[in-house]
């Protein structure tokens, strides 16, 4: 039988595996924001997930609104996704020639996705931005690349300013070992800042190659675009000639099939994904206008490439996720979760008398420990994350399991019931109780 709190069986084995691991990798794992530390304490070791729950080594559970950080919008161990991975990997794992499986999953990326004409898959979203910026650049035949404060796009050395998640959450600058050169034609601008981007380009009218954005801000907890400020990148870029790059690494496949472009009708001329297109295995992708994509090797001089690119049992994990999305009904459903799980949190938030804003888009959601509304980096800097650090564990003690970070997005699945909504609605009521004693 299920236990019912993450508590009660203790943490002893993580605890162990935690020390081993320090010993073996730095800082004990193999992507910062794991490691707890901004919120203290020392990280769960998970066996196992199945739908909304994760199961760590020790024999808790909890309800997991982290999501692998985004891929699992079927939830752990969709039965669908695990029966096409299965399948592929009986054929074998990987050829380093084409697949007809490539050809599936682009297909569907392309018929989704508005602006799409070609699609290019690499293994990671730091590789899909990485690769876009350098397709702009080429394209433009210009170096200065526009960025936001707070947005992450992964850690290709010329996006490490003033970046978003587990910078955010350590507070690094941006990254020892990045040279002044390889960021010197980078500029960062407060997300939301329509005048800052005006003047920007009007400053450097012809060296701008590209502005990339993610249409709705995740990695700095959740900030939503304000009306016009993604109409007002695609009037800048045109206007002056510049590239207009979505992330939808996380966005895409997620707040519609189309991504944020499909629901704001803003289109970019190309668009870099990760997460969901993969199904929780390591994809990225990158696509967008033909005349663009047509620079890319072997088509035109862009250089690219990548042994693992187009994996067979990473396209049958994105295949099967894309396909269980096409049916009907799955994004009203989300949004119906969504708006549930909003509406308790208001009322919760309301109860507690605490300072705090919810903020939610689509299947997308964060509680930000502020008095004021977040619309950028610098606002989002001042949420208390003392406090956000002891929701998280009082969370945790309760069996639900909440980003380790203020400066992290939750992640709702389909494999969320109404119960288990309800069920968080009343830890987190508990939680905030903790929080305000
Ligand atoms: N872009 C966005 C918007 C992301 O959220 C992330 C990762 O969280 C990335 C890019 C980088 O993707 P990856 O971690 O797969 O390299």
């Amino acid at each position: 039988e299920r236990q019912q709190s993450g508590k009660k069986a203790g943490r002893e084995w993580s605890r162990a595996l935690y020390r081993e691991a320090q010993s073996l990798m730095p800082g004990g794992v193999n992507s910062p924001v794991r490691a707890f530390r901004a919120v203290g304490g020392e990280p769960i070791f998970i066996e196992r997930g199945e739908g909304a729950h994760l199961y760590d080594v020790d024999g808790n559970h909890y309800l997991d609104y982290v999501g692998s950080w985004g891929p699992l919008i079927l939830g752990h161990a969709h039965p669908a996704v695990v029966e096409a991975v299965t399948r592929a990997a009986r054929r074998g794992f990987s050829f380093g020639a084409p697949t007809e499986a490539e050809n599936e999953l682009a297909r569907l990326v392309v018929e989704s996705v508005p602006s799409i004409d070609l699609v290019r898959f690499v293994n990671s979203g730091t590789e899909a931005t990485m690769s876009a910026l350098r397709l702009a650049r080429a394209y433009t035949g210009r170096s200065k690349v526009i960025k936001f404060d707070g947005c992450y796009h992964g850690h290709a050395d010329l996006l490490l300013v003033q970046a978003g998640s587990g910078v955010a959450t350590l507070g690094l600058p941006g990254s020892a070992g990045v040279p002044a050169e390889a960021t010197a034609h980078t500029i960062s601008l407060p997300y939301n800042d329509s005048a800052a981007v005006e003047e920007a380009f009007q400053r450097y009218p012809e060296e701008i190659a590209a502005v990339i954005v993610e249409p709705v801000a995740a990695n700095m907890g959740l900030v939503l675009p304000q009306p016009g400020f993604l109409e007002t990148l695609r009037r800048l870029t045109t206007q002056y000639g510049a590239v207009l790059i979505f992330d939808e690494v996380i966005t895409g496949f997620r707040v519609a099939l189309g991504g944020m472009q499909a629901r704001t009708g803003v289109l970019p001329d190309l668009t870099c994904f990760g997460k969901i297109i993969g199904g929780g295995l390591p994809v990225g992708a990158y696509g967008g206008k033909r005349a663009i994509m047509e620079l890319v090797a072997p088509l035109g001089p862009v250089y690219q490439a990548g042994t693992l690119s187009g994996n067979p049992l990473a396209m049958a994990a994105g295949i099967a996720t894309l396909k269980e999305l096409q049916k009907p009904g799955c994004y009203e459903e989300l949004e119906r979760k969504g708006a549930l799980l909003e509406e308790g949190l208001r009322a919760a938030v309301e109860a507690s008398g605490l300072p705090l804003q919810v903020v939610r888009f689509a299947s997308l959601f964060c509680l930000f420990f502020s008095a004021e509304p977040v619309l950028n980096y610098a606002m989002a800097r001042k949420a208390d994350t003392r406090r956000y650090a002891r929701f998280f564990w009082a969370l945790l003690e309760r069996g639900v399991y909440f980003p380790p970070s203020q400066f992290e997005t939750c992640f709702l699945s389909l494999a969320h019931s109404d119960a288990m909504l309800e069920e968080t609605l009343h830890a987190i009521a508990q939680a905030l109780r903790v929080v305000a004693g």
